[in-house]
């Protein structure tokens, strides 16, 4: 079988060209790296995991009406997701205090917010993804006024979605980012959740005991990182008890999603 055609390579992801026009295939790799690309590392399994969870989230996204680039999950590693024009914005939403903003604002970290904040930050590795206000956005043609409105009302429900999906498995919702496309369909444009959702792209707490469950394990050095994913897969019912997600060698492919 030829080899598909890498259309991009991330730092967690790559991007193949898809069977049909207007799909790309997305990889979920093994790789993690943190402060702008400073500390990198391999965590075997965690591709695999955050395709299942990302597969989980945007699915349900989905039910209630929060449009996705989610198709179809391909195998263990890879999920077929609409071609969109990604918008060079990271859209934070902040729960609680921690990490940047804690930093930012002088906030103890754990600090309940006094609402649910939303943020832009400019995806420009080179700049560090710097924060970003509405006028910038607009000023410099990231997105237009009401690609702002339409990226914070979807923002919004996607936390409330969230918050709700992990609070029923003992998880609290500390923040996240999500990224949006462009859609084209004709004339027709529509701004889509695409990227990934994920343990690498949220602040998860244990509920009970604030154990962290994300990507801060990585940042700070607090070991096991993927038993911390794998645990938030198997609460989310993602991963049959049975089921080994550290497997990287060769992937069946099915077509019914199991
Ligand atoms: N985040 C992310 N990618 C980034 C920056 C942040 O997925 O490039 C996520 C991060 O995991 C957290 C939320 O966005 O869930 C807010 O991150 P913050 O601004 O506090 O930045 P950090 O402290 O992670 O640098």
């Amino acid at each position: 079988m030829a080899r598909r055609k890498q259309i991009y390579e991330g730092k967690a992801k790559i991007i193949f060209e898809g069977p049909e026009p207007g799909t790309v295939i997305q990889y979920f790799k093994d790789d993690a790296t943190a402060f702008n690309n400073q500390k990198k590392a391999v965590l075997e399994g965690k591709g695999v995991l955050n395709n299942r969870i990302s597969e989980f989230v945007m699915v349900g996204l989905e039910r209630i009406g929060v449009p996705t680039h989610f198709m179809k999950r391909l195998n263990m590693r890879e999920q077929l997701v609409r071609h969109v024009e990604i918008v060079p914005l990271e859209v934070v939403v902040r729960n609680v205090a921690a990490g940047s903003l804690c930093k930012r604002l002088g906030l103890e970290n754990g600090t309940v917010l006094p609402r649910s904040i939303i943020e832009f930050y400019y995806k420009d590795d080179k700049l560090g993804d710097p924060l970003v206000s509405e006028e910038h956005i607009t000023a410099f043609n990231w997105a237009n006024p009401q690609e702002i409105d339409d990226m914070m009302a979807l923002a919004l429900r996607t936390n409330d979605f969230l918050s709700g999906m992990f609070a029923a498995v003992g998880i609290k919702l500390i923040d996240f980012k999500i990224e949006f496309g462009r859609q084209y369909e004709g004339e027709m444009m529509r701004l889509i959740v695409a990227d990934e959702i994920s343990p690498d792209s949220c602040r998860l707490w244990d509920m009970e005991t604030n154990d962290i469950m994300d990507k801060d394990r990585f940042r700070q050095d607090l070991g096991n990182v993927t038993d911390a994913y794998r645990e938030v897969a198997r609460r989310l019912g993602v991963l049959r008890e049975n089921e080994s997600a550290g497997q990287s060698g060769p992937v069946l492919v099915s077509d019914n999603g199991e």
